[in-house]
């Protein structure tokens, strides 16, 4: 018990020392990336709380999308760090942040076209299994793959339920509407359990009613205690949804606040929420 006690207060005198927030789920220091000569982010620095709605907004180039990337892998910073519940996990490969619990949606929908509905949710949860396969050699093995398929396929299924699109199953992803790729895209996420959703204008061509669904959902996700990360243009969503605002410009945060806050800061109304989006 005593020992227990004097390793917290290790642990929270070293936070102090490092200045993180232990709340903190995911700090980013000093990101930097370029491309040739576009500087498409420039010593951008923030956390995101554990647990919250957090909103990421900017104008067009802000570089809110490459930070995105960064973070979960897809590019690689030139200079800066990324740490995930307390990990440094800077220059990982995106399965790894994944498995990690830190998964994130893309602006431009990737679903696999030709593939069903279904099938769709079946692969991430697969490729992420796929260092297993040394195991193949284990006595059991062919049971724990019946197994796992089986509790895989219900787990696609309790997410479809989830998203209200169970009767789309069988339905190949190119025939999906906008909206429904979108569903289809945070259904995806989903699978892997993460702590932790990066969403880039999930609400982008979503029409009113199916708008309204999602953000249900998120906020029922959020609720459970995933923390979420949010790019979206749409200032009323952002302000009435999100308990925090980080606002980017030219590659860093420009500020970052309360709704109240932001709606208060001048530098915020002349740089972006003054302009045209
Ligand atoms: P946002 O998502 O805030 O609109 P982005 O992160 O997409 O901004 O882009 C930031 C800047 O970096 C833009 O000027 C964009 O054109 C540039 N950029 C982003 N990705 C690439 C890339 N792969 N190659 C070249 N330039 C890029
Ligand atoms: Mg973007």
């Amino acid at each position: 018990m005593s020992e227990t006690l004097a390793h917290e207060d290790e642990s929270s005198a070293e936070s102090e020392r490092t200045g993180e927030g232990v709340e903190a789920v995911l700090r980013v220091e000093d990101l930097h990336k370029n491309f040739g000569g576009i500087t498409a982010v420039d010593g951008a620095t923030f956390g995101v709380e554990r647990g919250s709605m957090t909103g990421l907004i900017g104008p067009n180039g802000a570089g809110k999308s490459t930070v995105f990337n960064l973070v979960t892998g897809i590019e690689d910073p030139d200079a800066g760090t990324v740490r995930f519940q307390g990990e440094d996990i800077t220059g990982l490969r995106p399965y790894q942040v994944a498995n990690r619990g830190l998964v994130r949606t893309f602006q431009i929908v990737r679903e696999l076209p030709n593939l069903t509905v279904f099938e769709n949710l079946m692969l991430p949860a697969k490729a992420q299994g796929g260092e297993a396969l040394w195991r193949s050699v284990l006595p059991g093995f062919r049971r724990r793959v019946v197994d796992e398929e089986r509790a895989l396929r219900d787990r696609v299924w309790e997410v479809l339920e989830f998203f209200e699109i169970a009767h789309l199953a069988e339905e190949k992803a190119s025939n999906l509407s906008g909206g429904q790729r979108k569903l289809l895209e945070l259904s995806r996420a989903l699978m892997l359990d993460p702590t932790m959703l990066m969403l880039d204008e999930p609400f982008a061509g979503v029409n009113p009613t199916l708008q309204k669904k999602l953000l249900e959902r998120v906020e029922e996700l959020n609720d459970e205690g995933r923390t979420f990360l949010v790019v979206e243009h749409d200032m009323d969503l952002i302000m009435n949804h999100c308990e925090h605002i980080i606002v980017m410009y030219q590659g860093r945060v420009l500020t970052e606040g309360t709704p109240a806050d932001i709606k208060a800061d001048e530098e915020v109304i002349e740089a972006y929420l003054g302009s045209e989006i």
